[in-house]
């Protein structure tokens, strides 16, 4: 059967390698002259399996009236009246309760853990070198309360089926630990350390993935190719029709990270996913300073930092900021050099020479989870929405997809995933 793959992002490139692994003939199609052109490029590199914590929770709610005022907070709101904001923001609303942020916290460590073993298979299997380590991740929390909270996290998640093994340091312990980091301990008030997180460039290892992908027999790649719209015809998808011309399937997945609520809208039905702009920066630690040996997060300026290896001669990938201003993928310069000077104040970094910015959206649902079943559509399958989590969820998203299309018994309980489920 022909299976067309709508986005060639880690999304669309693990899902290629599943279904051409059971023997499809799948086509991958994206605008871009490359794979891994757009939010897969320069993310934070962090495969969080153990920190699946939605957005949406009665934290964050509280927060929401400073949010609308201030312009220097690591996450901006510009609201707007445009229609698809307004439903995706309710049922954000809706979803910040302690039983949704349980529910998806179950849900996205079910689907983390599947994600860790599919990644490491796929990696040893096929010699990637894209710098995976297992650096373990340390998340510092600079007040009590966001301390306090994240405890509680670790004891809840500690009962859950999949939970990774996590310390909670105080500030001096964390220090011990990282001695790069440039705080002092009277700054924040302590950390969670989880030993077994991981490291890893997104982009090399989707130009790792798709080198493989070209050498398969079943894999055809439509590159440089603009998908317009879905030609549909009795409640499916009857063809795809591109800047190269109508390309026929018998059956299309989406996984066209922000982008594809617009192709929903097409076939009729609603998907919330909206796009979450987020920055980074690659830049070399100031000479003589110590290198970060860990991945490590600094919660309340939502910044995250990852050492890198492979193909960065020990680089450090910087990202963070998380703003809802609609399609717009620019780098806006006032909100990077915030950023920038806070992670100027955190570690010993050479901000002067060779700094990379970039910027990209994050696919984002109301609850953080992503989106992965069948469509209402009955030859549309969606695999989208993975938000600020889709590196760390790609391989195990893509396995859980695969599965569903092949009427395998899926891995995850695929309602936690589903178009439909509660919000
Ligand atoms: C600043 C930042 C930091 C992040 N850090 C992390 C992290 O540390 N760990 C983590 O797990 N995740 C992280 N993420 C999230 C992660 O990067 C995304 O969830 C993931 O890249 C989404 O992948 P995707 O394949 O769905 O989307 P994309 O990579 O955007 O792929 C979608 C593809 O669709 C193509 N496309 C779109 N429209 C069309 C069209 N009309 N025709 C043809 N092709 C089209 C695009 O060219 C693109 O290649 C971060 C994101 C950001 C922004």
């Amino acid at each position: 059967m022909r299976v067309c793959v709508l986005g060639a992002g880690v999304i669309g490139l693990t899902t290629a390698w599943e279904l051409a692994q059971r023997g499809y003939e799948v086509a991958v199609v994206d605008r871009r002259r490359e794979p891994a052109a757009e939010t897969s490029f320069a993310n934070g590199a962090q495969l969080s399996y153990a920190f699946v914590a939605p957005l949406a929770s009665p934290e964050t709610l509280r927060k929401i009236p400073g949010l609308l005022l201030s312009s220097a907070a690591p996450v901006r709101i510009r609201p707007t009246l445009d229609p698809d904001f307004i439903r995706w923001g309710l049922r954000f609303l809706a979803a910040c309760n302690n039983r949704m942020v349980a529910e998806t916290t179950r849900a996205q460590l079910a689907l983390s853990a599947l994600s860790r073993g599919a990644l490491a298979e796929l990696a040893q299997r096929e010699a990637l070198s894209f710098g995976l380590r297992t650096a373990g991740k340390i998340v510092l929390h600079r007040t009590r309360s966001s301390f306090d909270a994240a405890r509680q996290q670790v004891a809840r998640q500690a009962t859950l089926q999949n939970a990774e093994g996590q310390q909670v340091l105080t500030a001096s312990e964390c220090l011990e630990l990282e001695p790069a980091l440039e705080i002092h301990p009277n700054e924040f008030a302590g950390a969670i350390y989880t030993p077994t997180e991981q490291i890893g460039d997104c982009r090399l290892f989707c130009q790792e993935l798709a080198v493989r992908l070209q050498q398969q027999p079943n894999v055809t790649w439509q590159l440089g190719t603009h998908v317009r719209k879905l030609v549909m015809r009795a409640n499916r998808v009857s063809g795809i029709e591109t800047s190269q011309g109508v390309i026929e399937t018998n059956l299309v997945v989406l996984t066209l990270g922000s982008a594809a609520a617009r192709f929903a809208k097409f076939a009729g039905f609603g998907l919330p996913v909206y796009p979450m702009k987020g920055y980074s920066i690659t830049a070399r630690f100031a000479s003589g300073a110590q290198a970060l040996q860990h991945s490590v997060t600094d919660l309340n300026q939502k910044i995250v930092y990852a050492p890198l290896k492979e193909g960065y001669k020990d680089m450090v990938r910087v990202a963070g900021i998380a703003d809802l201003v609609g399609f717009d993928s620019d780098i806006d310069h006032r909100r990077l050099t915030g950023m920038m000077r806070q992670a100027a104040k955190f570690l010993s970094l050479d901000l002067e020479s060779d700094v990379r910015p970039w910027a990209g959206l994050r696919p984002s649902t109301p609850d953080s989870r992503p989106i992965i079943g069948w469509s209402p559509i009955s030859n549309l399958f969606l695999n989208t929405g993975h938000g600020a989590l889709g590196w760390t969820l790609a391989c195990g998203s893509a396995r859980q997809a695969a599965q569903m299309i092949a009427g395998e018994q899926p891995a995850v309980d695929p309602r936690w995933f589903a178009l439909e489920r509660r919000s």
